[in-house]
C-alpha cells in the first residue's frame, strides 16, 4: 500500500473510533442513515502531504529520508488535533491526488524537485481550481517553487537567482511574531541549507512571517526570505524555503512546528 494513511498515532485512532461510535449512536437515536465516509469525515479536516518519491530513492537523500519526505512531514503534523493526515506520492494511482481525495482535502502540502514535469496538466488545473475557487490551502516546500501547481497559483516565473548547496548555513528569523505561522516559533539555526538567492520572482506576498540570513562558507552573509504567504482567490498559499532533500529539516522540531502552524493557517476558514 502506497497511500499510507498515517495510522501509528494511537491517540488519533482511538479518537476516530470514539467519533465513529458517537456517530453510530447518533444514527441509532435519530434513525438518519449516513454514509460511512460522512461519519468518518465528520469534524475532521484533511491534509495531504504529497511528494514525488525521489528523495527515498536517490543515493544521498535516502540516508536522510528513507521513507521519503512526505512521511517525515506527515509525522511532524501529528500534534495537529482534528486532522486526518494522508501521505501521497506521484507513483500512487491518480498520481496520489484523485478527484475524490482532492475534493475532501483542506490543505495540500507539496514537495518535489525532479519530477515537476510528470504532474498531469489536468491535475494541476484541478489543484488550481480547488485553491482559487474553493479555498483549499496549498503549502509549497523548497524546490516546489517550480512545481506546476505553485507556478500556476503564482502566475509568475517563480525562480530564485541562485541555488547553492555549498555548506551555507542560515538563521531563520521570526519576522512577524504575531503571525499564526510563527506561533511558538523562535529564531533558529539550520546548520546547512541550500541557498536560494533573492530575488524570488513571485507576486508580492501579503506577509513574510519568516525571514532568513544565510552565512556562506567564507563567512559572508546574505538575506533571503524563508516563509511567504499569499491569498489566491479564496485560498491561502504558504511557501517555505528550507527543505533540501539531503538535510534533515523536516525532522527538526522548529520546522515541524512551522508546518503545523502553516496547515492551520492555510485551512479554509468557515
Ligand atoms: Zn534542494
Amino acid at each position: 500500500m502506497n497511500m499510507n494513511q498515517i495510522q501509528s498515532n494511537d491517540q488519533r485512532n482511538s479518537g476516530l473510533s470514539r467519533r465513529a461510535m458517537l456517530g453510530l449512536s447518533a444514527v441509532a437515536v435519530t434513525g438518519v442513515l449516513l454514509a460511512p465516509g460522512v461519519l468518518a469525515a465528520a469534524g475532521k479536516r484533511r491534509v495531504v502531504v504529497w511528494s514525488e518519491g525521489t528523495a527515498s530513492k536517490d543515493e544521498d537523500s535516502k540516508k536522510v529520508y528513507p521513507q521519503d519526505i512526505n512521511t517525515a512531514v506527515a509525522e511532524g503534523l501529528k500534534p495537529l488535533a482534528g486532522w486526518e493526515i494522508i501521505t501521497a506520492t506521484l507513483d500512487d494511482p491518480d498520481q496520489g491526488v484523485s478527484d475524490e481525495r482532492l475534493q475532501g482535502t483542506d490543505v495540500l502540502i507539496c514537495w518535489g524537485h525532479k519530477r515537476h514535469g510528470d504532474v498531469k496538466r489536468e491535475l494541476v488545473n484541478r489543484i488550481n481550481t480547488r485553491v482559487r475557487e474553493e479555498g483549499m490551502g496549498f503549502i509549497g516546500l523548497h524546490s516546489c517553487h517550480f512545481a506546476q501547481p505553485f507556478k500556476k497559483l503564482m502566475g509568475t516565473e517563480c525562480s530564485w537567482s541562485e541555488y547553492v548547496a555549498d555548506g551555507t548555513s542560515a538563521k531563520i528569523i521570526v519576522k512577524e511574531p504575531n503571525h499564526p505561522i510563527c506561533k511558538g516559533v523562535k529564531d533558529f539555526a539550520l546548520p546547512k541549507i541550500e541557498r536560494y538567492g533573492e530575488p524570488f520572482k513571485v507576486p508580492t506576498p501579503e506577509a513574510v512571517p519568516l525571514d532568513g540570513l544565510y552565512t556562506k562558507p567564507d563567512g559572508q552573509t546574505q538575506p533571503g526570505r524563508m516563509g511567504l504567504c499569499w491569498t489566491v482567490g479564496k485560498g491561502r498559499v504558504f511557501y517555505f524555503t528550507p527543505g533540501h532533500e539531503t538535510y534533515n529539516d523536516f525532522f527538526r522540531p522548529e520546522v515541524r512546528l512551522i508546518m503545523c502552524n502553516a496547515v492551520e493557517w492555510a485551512a479554509p476558514k468557515a
